[in-house]
């Protein structure tokens, strides 16, 4: 028997109880296992959870919801754990680890994907590369997917195809009075409104069904890296190429560190300056006329170009964004890359401390751009955009103190020139009521409106939290 006290009521909870109703296993401070499963991605954040349910089925996250809230501990729901601000953990309280609910099986008939809660992107692309389709996800293969689609999600394939919840077809969610629902357009379409952005606010959805196209499995790569004195002719170049760029071709761009790969000389290695990762979805032809008109009209440091599987496009990034380095973020929408807003970010990129941390730009447009706004509860508006990730990535966390300081500083001087003031809700570290009011702007009521539905007391609020009402 294991004895935890809950911090609400101050009386000792018999964990055996919850462990003796689950098929996963129950970690609790005294398991060999636990500080190697309490982790999670963000080095920078050290919480010390009573246990963590390692949930295999809809039932045992029924019973570790039931269980928590008899007992008063505080929930903590995790997908892969890369929540920077530390959403998917909570000191003194329970983890609802979905992480052994990581199936993904593609239903060729249907043309659609079932993805377990607590998927990686690396078990999706897996799954569904094995048949040359794919949806919508981040750039990064060890995020999971269940925070990144609850947001919103974006990366390669959103000019072509959307954000990842514009293919979601249907998720299974386990809500906060232990109830099993489907949600999908035509069976609580409000909740399936609210999940398509709202972030884990309404529920722990153990299974999600997106629609699924055809991509790959080769795709076409191309790196471009020029020295940090041409940040502002880089950044002019990629604003005025992507403005006319068919959504066959994908730009990510940004001040950062040449990173140690294969195809960059030596000697650049980890050098500042400014970087293009130029992804083509068509054939070869036309994305070597791309790069090649991208070095022509301003000659790089480094140039490479040639075919790669989608799937290792998408691990390209993994060691550069580690698990257990320091981290902060900090968010914007830029609707336009302004000569003022370029101004601003060079002047920054100089000043990062760590050769991890970098301020990248993602494009959205094409797809992304032809969903009607009410059509979900993303936050940021569907006019074409970019993105911004003001990213502090450091070894230590002396340096992450320097580089949240800078990251801060630069988001104050991208202010004046946002969009809006609310950014991305996955590009925010912290989750404070203002903030996510601000990202979700006049969504927010009739997200408050679903919460009271689903989740009155407010029992799910490690997120982006929208307050009953
Ligand atoms: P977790 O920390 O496990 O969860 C984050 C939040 O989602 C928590 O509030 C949690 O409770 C909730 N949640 C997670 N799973 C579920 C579920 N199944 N049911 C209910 N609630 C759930 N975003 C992009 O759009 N594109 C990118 O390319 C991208 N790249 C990234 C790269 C890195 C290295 C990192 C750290 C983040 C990146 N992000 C990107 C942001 C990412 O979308 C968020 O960090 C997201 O929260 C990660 O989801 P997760 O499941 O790993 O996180």
């Amino acid at each position: 028997m294991t004895n935890v006290v809950a911090p609400d009521t101050g009386t000792a909870v018999d964990a055996g109880a919850l462990r003796e109703a689950m098929t996963g296993a129950l970690v609790t401070q005294d398991s060999a296992d636990y500080d190697d499963v309490r982790r999670v991605w963000n080095g920078d954040v050290d919480r010390r959870p009573a246990m963590l349910a390692r949930c295999e089925s809809d039932a045992d996250v029924v019973a570790a919801i039931g269980f928590a809230r008899r007992a008063g501990l505080e929930i903590a729901v995790r997908g892969g754990a890369h929540s920077v601000g530390g959403a998917s953990t909570v000191d003194g309280g329970l983890v609802i680890d979905l992480s052994r609910m990581n199936d993904v099986q593609v239903d060729l008939e249907r043309r659609l994907a079932k993805v377990g809660g607590g998927a990686l992107l690396r078990d999706v692309d897996a799954a569904t590369q094995e048949y040359g389709l794919a949806f919508p996800v981040g750039a990064i293969s060890h995020t999971g997917i269940g925070g990144l689609a609850l947001g919103g999600g974006m990366g390669w394939l959103t000019r072509r195809h959307g954000l990842s919840i514009d293919n979601l077809e249907s998720a299974r969610v386990v809500t906060a009075d232990g109830q099993v629902l489907r949600a999908a357009a035509d069976e609580n379409p409000e909740l399936f409104w609210a999940l398509r952005g709202g972030g884990g606010n309404f529920g722990v959805v153990t299974e999600f069904e997106f629609r699924l196209h055809e991509v790959g499995p080769m795709i076409q790569f191309g790196m471009l890296f020029w020295e940090l004195e041409q940040g502002a002719e880089v950044l002019r170049l990629a604003r005025d190429v992507l403005a006319t760029l068919p959504v066959e071709f994908n730009i990510i761009f940004g001040g950062m560190n040449a990173p140690p790969a294969p195809f960059v000389p030596e000697q650049h290695h980890l050098r500042p300056g400014y970087g293009m990762i130029v992804v083509g979805f068509g054939g070869p032809e036309a994305h070597a006329e791309l790069v090649a008109r991208l070095s022509g009209a301003l000659p790089p440091l480094v140039e490479f170009a040639g075919p790669m599987p989608y799937v290792a496009l998408q691990q390209m990034m993994d060691e550069a964004s580690a698990w257990g380095r320091h981290s902060y973020e900090k968010g914007a929408y830029l609707t336009e890359l302004t000569d003022e807003a370029i101004k601003v970010v060079t002047t920054q990129v100089p000043r990062r401390n760590s050769p991890l941390s970098m301020l990248l730009f993602y494009r959205l447009d094409g797809a992304y751009s032809e969903v009607a706004e009410d059509t979900t509860a993303f936050g940021g508006r569907r006019s074409p955009r970019f993105a911004v990730y003001v990213l502090a990535v450091c070894l230590d966390a002396a340096t992450l103190a320097a580089d949240r300081a800078w990251a801060r500083a630069t988001w104050q001087a991208l202010r004046p020139h946002a969009a809006t003031a609310g950014c991305y809700v996955n590009s925010m570290a912290e989750h404070e009521d203002d903030r996510v009011r601000a990202a979700y702007g006049g969504k927010y009521q009739r997200l408050a409106r679903v919460k009271s539905s689903y989740d009155p007391e407010n029992v799910f609020h490690r997120n982006m939290n929208v307050t009953p009402g």
